[in-house]
């Protein structure tokens, strides 16, 4: 049974504890590219507490997701999340870095989703054209980063990942079998489908 009171606790907590969760306009877009493809296999890179997860285990209700976050904490908070919202029998949860668990992955997914730190985007998406199904989507959340990412002039402090940023949209746009759209909801997502 899926528990909406428990997902919306925490929802109200993520944001209460500065956790950078997706918004709501983002995940409107994702709710109707999970409605028309209805995946069997998510990826998920950047866990946090479990809060995307449990909305797209509640989106695409066959799928199975695979989650990898690096901060213990939140991991263990996540794990206790997917069992309130009771989907903790389609949601897995990995601990650690995601550069180093995802060369050890071998699924086949209809969806990637990268959310996770903004300096590995273009390790992440080269893993995620590794891992996904002919024809499967790619979406990667935070690409235009407060508008930093079209902006001349960045403060030294995000200048790295607005790089890799600018790195990730290149790649999506320019690579051949990669086709593209970045839309300007919430922080900017790329949507990408990868022809195999
Ligand atoms: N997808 C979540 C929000 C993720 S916030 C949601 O919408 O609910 C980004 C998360 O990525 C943070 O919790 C951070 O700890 C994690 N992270 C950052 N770098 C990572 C890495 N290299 N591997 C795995 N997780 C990472
Ligand atoms: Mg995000």
């Amino acid at each position: 049974m899926f528990n909406e009171e428990a997902l919306t606790i925490v929802k109200e907590k993520a944001l209460e504890d500065h956790i950078p969760i997706i918004m709501d306009d983002t995940l409107d877009v994702i709710k109707n590219i999970l409605e028309k493809e209805n995946p069997k296999r998510i990826l998920e890179i950047g866990t946090a507490v479990g809060y995307s997860a449990s909305m797209f285990a509640k989106y695409a209700p066959n799928a199975i997701i695979d989650t990898i976050e690096l901060n213990e904490e939140r991991y263990n908070e996540a794990k206790i999340n997917v069992q309130k919202i009771g989907v903790e029998d389609r949601i897995n949860l990995y601990l650690g870095n995601a550069v180093e668990i995802l060369p050890t992955l071998n699924f086949e997914y209809d969806i990637v989703f990268i959310d996770a730190n903004k300096g590995k985007y273009p390790v992440f998406l080269q893993e995620g054209i590794r891992l996904i199904k002919s024809e499967g989507i790619i979406i990667a959340d935070n690409v235009l980063y407060k508008g930093y990412v079209m902006s001349d002039y960045n403060k030294h402090k995000q200048r790295t990942a607005v790089r890799h940023l600018r790195e990730y949209i290149k790649e999506a746009m320019e690579n051949p079998i990669l086709e593209s759209e970045i839309l300007e909801v919430g922080d900017g997502i790329a949507i990408t489908k990868v022809h195999k």
